[in-house]
């Protein structure tokens, strides 16, 4: 039989990590002869849930069982999960979900509202309570929600593939040891099969998490392939435990997907508008900028954050009547009567003149003349000679920026961001053809 199995919320601030469970997972279920029937998925949900700092992700893994053995697979998944969870550190309710057969569109339904919204435990209740699957949850079973979700997310459409490779048990915490050179150069051989790896602006490696987690790096591409290679690449100075392919909706902007978004600016979903600059964007103390959209007959705030970095100096430069669409999570922020939009896109439709006003100037010493009275033309304050017939000019500046789509600077990405490189990349659909070489223990 297929059997699905989803995974969530094992990890909390203090370490552990959701994937490294499905890493052992793999490798346990591959000795017991169970048969993947897919790379094991990481399912990013919706990034503007208050209360999921750490990017709340979720994992699936996908399998033929035979009916025979599916008591020891359950057995084995629970042991697993409960010997390498954060069980009793706060804000960890780990939850497991069992799905025998396939997806239902309940399920799928549940599944779309979880990447675009906040959903209550008791709805995920419900979804498994009409369908063939069983949970279990610990804590406040907050982590069913993640694994239903995971189960429901089947990745058909646009998707990309991770590597990561894990760390040995006495180095987490200590710093990671990859070689940022080599970085730089499986950069430079694999872009665009591979995308995130070295922000070149910032000199920054971005395969490296930071924080005691297990994991020692990600390398992101577009087929298992690319990211085998690239992993080849690297000089890596520690000891790798294991490593894992993972098929994930990493870079797709699934969040922003058509079937998905709503118009919509409702707090903590995303949402996509399409509007006017109504002022000039405001610039505040650290460099975060902020700017009014109309949007229909409403006002709605949009953000700039300064990690954003070179995105805020484009925001800077919006002037009134500009068209606009903006993409973001909509936050209610203390203090601020609009919503805010904390922009992770935007698309530059159409800028306006940039006209500014001023006198003529004299015609014999070339200075500004001064109104010489309403209806009574100009005067030179410096050579006083007068001018009847002279009205203001209208000058219009040159626009420092064009239409077009910008992004924030990639260390300011999430997980879900489609970066510049993927436009144009995106798959259609997956093949689904049975996945080869998904880890390796050294
Ligand atoms: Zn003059």
């Amino acid at each position: 039989m297929n059997l699905h199995i989803g995974i969530d919320d094992t990890d909390s601030p203090k370490g552990g990590c959701t994937t490294y469970i499905a890493a052992l997972l793999v490798e346990k279920l591959s000795q017991l002869g169970i048969k993947f029937t897919d790379y094991p998925n990481i399912i990013r949900l919706n990034p503007n849930v208050p209360f999921k700092t750490r990017g709340n992700a979720a994992v699936a893994l996908r399998t033929r069982t035979p009916d025979t053995a599916y008591e020891l697979v359950r057995e084995t998944v629970l042991r697993t999960v409960e010997e390498n969870s954060r069980l009793g550190d706060e804000g960890t309710d780990p939850a497991v979900v069992f799905l025998r057969g396939h997806s239902t569109n309940t399920i799928k339904q549940f599944s779309y509202e979880a990447l675009t919204d906040m959903v209550p435990i008791r709805k995920a209740v419900k979804a498994l309570e009409s369908s063939n699957a069983s949970a279990v949850s610990y804590g406040t079973g907050l982590g069913l929600v993640g694994a239903l979700a995971a189960l429901g997310q089947t990745l058909n459409g646009d998707h990309t593939f991770e590597l990561v490779a894990y760390r040995e048990r006495n180095n987490r915490g200590k710093p990671r040891l990859v070689d940022e050179v080599s970085v730089r150069r499986m950069d430079l051989m694999t872009a665009p099969e591979t995308f995130n790896n070295f922000d070149s602006d910032y000199r920054r490696v971005l395969i490296t998490p930071h924080g005691p987690d297990p994991v020692l790096l990600g390398l992101r591409g577009e087929s298992p392939k690319a990211v085998r290679r690239a992993f080849r690449f690297l000089r890596i100075r520690e000891p790798v435990e294991r490593w894992v392919i993972f098929r994930t909706n990493h870079g797709t902007d699934a969040h922003f997907a058509s079937s998905t978004i709503n118009q919509r600016i409702t707090v903590n979903r995303p949402v996509k508008l399409k509007g006017t600059v109504l002022e000039k964007p405001e610039r505040i103390s650290g460099g975060h900028t902020f700017f009014k959209l109309k949007h229909k007959r409403s006002a709605v705030l949009c953000a700039a954050f300064e990690p954003t970095g070179k995105f805020k100096e484009v925001v800077a430069k919006l002037i009134p009547g500009d068209e606009v669409v903006v993409f973001g999570g909509v936050r209610r922020h203390e203090g601020k009567p609009l919503l805010t939009i904390n922009l992770e896109k935007l698309i530059v439709t159409r800028l306006c003149d940039e006209v500014t006003v001023e006198n003529p100037k004299c015609s014999r010493c070339g200075k500004h003349m001064k109104s010489a009275g309403r209806g009574q033309g100009y005067r030179c304050e410096r050579c006083k000679s007068t001018a009847s017939k002279a009205s203001k000019q209208f000058l219009k500046k040159r626009r420092t920026i064009r239409p077009g789509l910008y992004l924030p600077d990639r260390k300011a990405h999430r997980h879900l961001t489609k970066p510049l490189s993927r436009y144009g990349l995106e798959k259609r659909r997956w093949n689904m053809e049975p996945p080869s070489g998904i880890w390796h223990r050294p």
